[in-house]
Protein backbone atom coordinates (compact mmCIF):
# COMPACT_ATOMS: atom_id res chain seq x y z
CA UNK A 1 0.00 0.00 0.00
CA UNK A 2 1.66 3.38 -0.92
CA UNK A 3 1.45 6.71 1.55
CA UNK A 4 -1.72 7.86 -1.08
CA UNK A 5 -3.85 5.27 -0.96
CA UNK A 6 -3.34 4.65 2.93
CA UNK A 7 -4.25 8.59 3.09
CA UNK A 8 -7.22 7.90 1.04
CA UNK A 9 -7.99 5.09 3.51
CA UNK A 10 -7.95 7.07 6.76
CA UNK A 11 -10.28 9.77 4.92
CA UNK A 12 -13.24 6.81 4.13
CA UNK A 13 -12.66 5.46 7.79
CA UNK A 14 -13.65 9.06 9.27
CA UNK A 15 -16.89 9.21 6.45
CA UNK A 16 -17.71 5.94 7.48
CA UNK A 17 -17.34 6.54 11.07
CA UNK A 18 -16.89 9.63 11.94
CA UNK A 19 -16.21 11.09 15.73
CA UNK A 20 -17.84 13.65 17.62
CA UNK A 21 -20.93 13.63 15.11
CA UNK A 22 -24.38 14.41 16.07
CA UNK A 23 -25.68 17.68 17.80
CA UNK A 24 -26.75 18.54 21.79
CA UNK A 25 -29.61 20.50 22.35
CA UNK A 26 -27.25 22.96 25.15
CA UNK A 27 -27.49 26.40 24.68
CA UNK A 28 -24.14 26.84 26.10
CA UNK A 29 -22.55 25.49 23.38
CA UNK A 30 -21.76 28.19 20.31
CA UNK A 31 -23.22 27.32 16.98
CA UNK A 32 -21.89 27.90 13.99
CA UNK A 33 -23.49 27.01 10.57
CA UNK A 34 -21.53 27.30 7.19
CA UNK A 35 -22.37 25.80 3.88
CA UNK A 36 -20.17 25.09 0.11
CA UNK A 37 -22.44 26.09 -2.50
CA UNK A 38 -19.63 24.79 -5.34
CA UNK A 39 -20.14 21.62 -3.80
CA UNK A 40 -23.43 21.32 -2.21
CA UNK A 41 -21.76 21.05 1.31
CA UNK A 42 -23.46 21.79 4.14
CA UNK A 43 -21.73 21.64 7.87
CA UNK A 44 -22.96 22.93 11.38
CA UNK A 45 -20.47 22.82 14.07
CA UNK A 46 -21.24 23.38 17.88
CA UNK A 47 -18.40 23.94 20.40
CA UNK A 48 -18.11 24.40 24.02
CA UNK A 49 -15.08 26.87 25.27
CA UNK A 50 -14.31 26.64 29.26
CA UNK A 51 -11.31 28.46 31.09
CA UNK A 52 -10.18 29.19 26.98
CA UNK A 53 -10.20 25.68 25.86
CA UNK A 54 -12.31 23.46 23.29
CA UNK A 55 -13.77 20.79 26.09
CA UNK A 56 -16.37 19.56 23.56
CA UNK A 57 -16.77 19.90 19.74
CA UNK A 58 -19.42 18.46 17.47
CA UNK A 59 -20.34 18.15 13.88
CA UNK A 60 -23.29 17.32 11.95
CA UNK A 61 -23.76 17.70 8.38
CA UNK A 62 -24.24 16.43 4.52
CA UNK A 63 -21.62 16.43 1.47
CA UNK A 64 -18.76 15.01 0.00
CA UNK A 65 -16.55 12.09 1.90
CA UNK A 66 -14.00 14.90 1.98
CA UNK A 67 -16.06 17.90 3.62
CA UNK A 68 -17.41 15.06 6.43
CA UNK A 69 -14.61 12.88 7.09
CA UNK A 70 -12.70 16.39 7.54
CA UNK A 71 -15.18 17.71 9.99
CA UNK A 72 -14.67 14.23 12.09
CA UNK A 73 -10.72 14.83 11.72
CA UNK A 74 -10.94 18.69 12.74
CA UNK A 75 -13.04 17.55 15.96
CA UNK A 76 -10.64 14.80 17.11
CA UNK A 77 -7.37 17.45 16.62
CA UNK A 78 -9.19 20.63 18.16
CA UNK A 79 -11.09 18.60 21.24
CA UNK A 80 -9.58 19.89 24.42
CA UNK A 81 -7.37 22.40 22.91
CA UNK A 82 -6.54 25.82 23.97
CA UNK A 83 -8.53 28.80 21.90
CA UNK A 84 -5.37 30.38 20.85
CA UNK A 85 -3.15 27.40 19.99
CA UNK A 86 -6.62 26.03 18.23
CA UNK A 87 -6.85 28.94 15.73
CA UNK A 88 -2.43 28.08 15.23
CA UNK A 89 -3.67 24.48 14.26
CA UNK A 90 -5.95 25.86 11.90
CA UNK A 91 -4.43 27.85 10.30
CA UNK A 92 -1.17 25.22 9.41
CA UNK A 93 -3.98 22.73 8.21
CA UNK A 94 -4.99 25.81 5.86
CA UNK A 95 -1.10 25.78 4.88
CA UNK A 96 -1.34 21.78 4.53
CA UNK A 97 -4.35 22.08 2.13
CA UNK A 98 -2.85 24.68 -0.40
CA UNK A 99 0.25 22.71 -0.48
CA UNK A 100 2.62 25.23 1.16
CA UNK A 101 4.93 23.63 4.30
CA UNK A 102 3.28 22.95 7.18
CA UNK A 103 4.61 22.86 10.86
CA UNK A 104 4.35 19.15 12.17
CA UNK A 105 4.68 20.17 15.80
CA UNK A 106 1.69 21.67 15.57
CA UNK A 107 -0.76 19.91 13.46
CA UNK A 108 -0.47 16.38 14.20
CA UNK A 109 -2.56 13.49 13.47
CA UNK A 110 -4.78 12.25 11.06
CA UNK A 111 -5.16 15.80 9.67
CA UNK A 112 -1.92 15.49 7.28
CA UNK A 113 -3.88 13.12 5.31
CA UNK A 114 -5.33 16.08 3.35
CA UNK A 115 -2.16 16.95 1.78
CA UNK A 116 -3.01 15.57 -1.12
CA UNK A 117 -6.10 17.99 -1.67
CA UNK A 118 -3.89 20.87 -2.66
CA UNK A 119 -4.49 19.00 -6.44
CA UNK A 120 -7.69 19.40 -6.37
CA UNK A 121 -8.08 22.95 -5.78
CA UNK A 122 -11.77 22.22 -6.43
CA UNK A 123 -11.96 20.09 -3.34
CA UNK A 124 -10.18 22.85 -0.89
CA UNK A 125 -13.12 24.35 0.24
CA UNK A 126 -14.85 20.75 1.07
CA UNK A 127 -11.96 20.15 3.13
CA UNK A 128 -11.76 23.41 5.24
CA UNK A 129 -15.28 24.10 5.65
CA UNK A 130 -15.51 22.28 9.04
CA UNK A 131 -12.48 24.26 10.00
CA UNK A 132 -13.92 27.77 9.51
CA UNK A 133 -16.61 26.90 11.30
CA UNK A 134 -14.53 26.40 13.97
CA UNK A 135 -12.35 29.76 13.34
CA UNK A 136 -15.20 31.73 13.50
CA UNK A 137 -16.76 30.53 16.33
CA UNK A 138 -13.22 31.43 18.05
CA UNK A 139 -13.33 35.05 16.28
CA UNK A 140 -16.58 35.24 18.32
CA UNK A 141 -15.72 34.14 21.73
CA UNK A 142 -12.76 35.98 21.21
CA UNK A 143 -14.92 39.38 20.35
CA UNK A 144 -16.63 38.99 23.47
CA UNK A 145 -13.60 38.67 25.31
CA UNK A 146 -12.66 41.92 24.26
CA UNK A 147 -15.60 44.00 24.63
CA UNK A 148 -16.62 42.17 27.97
ZN1 LIG B 1 -17.49 18.77 -0.90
Amino acid sequence: MNIEQLYRQVIMDHYKHPKNKGLVADSSYLMIHLNNPSCGDEMTIQMHVKDHKIDDIRHQGTGCSICCSSASVMTETLKGQDIDQAIKIISEFYELIKGYPYNPEILKGDAIVYQGVSQFPARIKCATLAWKAVEQGIKKIKEEEQHG
